[in-house]
């Protein structure tokens, strides 16, 4: 055996970021939700070839102030939580602290903030293998702005699982989209290769939230949707509802979201499944934007790094509510929902 030695912090956040930098869509979300969990209202996000070259997210959040700067590169440092009773109630989409620290080492990574309009900002980046951080003076007005540059460069085993500029780029226009569909408050841009490809506004009221689903869904989901609105107690699910005969011959038009987090997990899938097996052909899929609304502390989010899934305290109570709630929604579809322009 060889003698044990201690891994540099470079190599160590490398293997942290195995778990949850996948692709330039995985940075694209990490960065969003840290600008989402600073309360912006604006996002500017700006890709180059497919964001393996170029990533940058501008906001006007709470931003950073210059101390505080090394930190939110450094590895187990957060803002967002302190004890494990933080940790059970969290309601920021992050807190695991890692996510910068594992993209800086990877990619070339810096990031400019200001926590205040003087327009005075600093900006920090890491270095060597050690990953000290380095700071500069940078002009910025309040808020953040991140870059990622050359995602993987240091990494080419890494590099090869990457894929066409034109696939990476719609895995990172789906994570947008989520993001979108769950933050109807907060303006949305991007841009690739110099190009508008979203640029959407604040949506506060249910015609503009309808818009906003048209632009991100299609028009002819909203036209084939009815709204739902229930409430039971604690549990609140809202949301669009396709109609049966809108079904699809794929999954693809299912977002689900929990306390504003987009998630993938049996117990919803298998509700909305029941929900619509007797007015759906077997082998169709259903299209639906949904969101489920309840107590943080109900609800995991701690079970995966990149917590696409989350563990239910109580399971079967969520199931039967999912299931009655659409089962009902789609009992009471009338006639004239149903005559809806066919597509
Ligand atoms: P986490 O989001 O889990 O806390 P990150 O590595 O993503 O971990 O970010 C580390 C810290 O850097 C955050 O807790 C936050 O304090 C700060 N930070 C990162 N991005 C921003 C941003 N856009 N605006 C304000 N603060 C940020
Ligand atoms: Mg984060």
């Amino acid at each position: 055996m060889a003698r044990i030695n201690r891994l540099s912090t470079r190599l160590s956040n490398q293997i942290a970021a195995g778990e949850v930098v996948e692709r330039p869509a995985s940075v694209v979300k990490e960065l969003l939700e840290n600008s989402l969990d600073a309360g912006s209202t604006r996002l500017d996000v700006e890709v180059e070839q497919g964001g393996v070259k170029l990533i940058r997210v501008r906001d006007n959040g709470v931003g950073v102030d210059k101390d505080d700067l090394p930190l939110t590169i450094a590895r187990h440092a957060t803002s967002k939580i302190h004890d494990l009773d933080d940790l059970e109630g969290v309601a920021t989409l992050g807190f695991r602290g890692e996510a910068l620290a594992s993209i800086s080492s990877v990619a070339r990574l810096n990031l400019t903030s200001s926590p205040d309009e003087t327009g005075a900002g600093w900006c920090v980046q890491a270095e060597g293998r050690d990953m000290e951080a380095v700071l500069v003076p940078a002009a910025h007005p309040q808020g953040t702005t991140v870059e990622v540059r050359d995602l993987f460069f240091n990494t080419p085993a890494r590099r090869k699982f990457l894929r066409t500029e034109k696939t990476e780029f719609s895995h990172l226009e789906e994570v947008i989209k989520r993001l979108a569909l769950s933050h109807f408050q907060v303006g949305f841009n991007l841009r690739h290769n110099q190009r508008v490809v979203h640029a959407l506004k604040p949506a506060y009221t249910e015609p503009e939230q309808d818009r906003r689903v048209a632009s991100l869904c299609g028009p002819s989901f909203i036209e084939n949707a009815v709204r739902l609105d229930t409430q039971v107690g604690e549990l609140r699910l809202w949301g669009w509802l396709g109609l049966p005969t809108f079904s699809r011959s794929q999954a693809d038009l299912q977002y689900f979201f929990v306390n504003g987090r987009s998630v993938k997990d049996r117990v919803v899938n298998h509700a909305v499944r029941q929900a619509y097996k007797d007015v759906m052909y077997h082998g169709r899929h259903a299209a639906f934007v949904l969101y489920l609304e309840l107590d943080p502390t109900w609800v995991d989010v701690n079970v995966h790094p990149t917590k696409h899934e989350v563990r239910f305290r109580e399971s079967r109570q969520v199931h039967d509510f999912l299931f009655r709630s659409l089962h009902r929604a789609i009992a009471e579809l009338t006639p004239a929902d149903m005559q809806q322009p066919a597509v």
